[in-house]
């Protein structure tokens, strides 16, 4: 399980970043949400970031993600792992006990 702890922004220094031990220069949303507007051309990249906002502004990693696939085109599939199982437990957080999972 990967640590996260909160350090102020590389940037502004005025917020504060929830990151792990791999963050070497962490950001903020504030500051990282220039970088994250622009078209992405390919279809399952998309989808694939089509997530809430919330998840880019409480999670650096997913921010990163994005901005990558912004200026590069797209992902590894390394990268595209990773990215699906941080939303999917931060959905999984956010949706409480209320909800019995569909089996089939
Ligand atoms: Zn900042």
């Amino acid at each position: 399980m990967a640590v996260t702890y909160k350090q102020k922004c590389g940037r502004c220094k005025k917020n504060y970043v929830l990151i792990t031990w791999r963050t070497n220069f962490p950001l903020c949303y504030d500051c990282q949400k220039k970088e994250m507007v622009g078209e992405i051309k390919d279809a399952a990249m998309k989808k694939l970031l089509n997530i809430p906002e919330e998840f880019y502004k409480e999670n650096s990693f997913l921010r990163s993600i994005k901005i990558n696939c912004l200026r590069f085109g797209k992902l590894s599939e390394k990268q595209v792992e990773a990215f699906k199982k941080t939303v999917k437990k931060m959905k999984e957080s956010n949706k409480g006990n209320d909800e019995t999972p569909v089996k089939d």
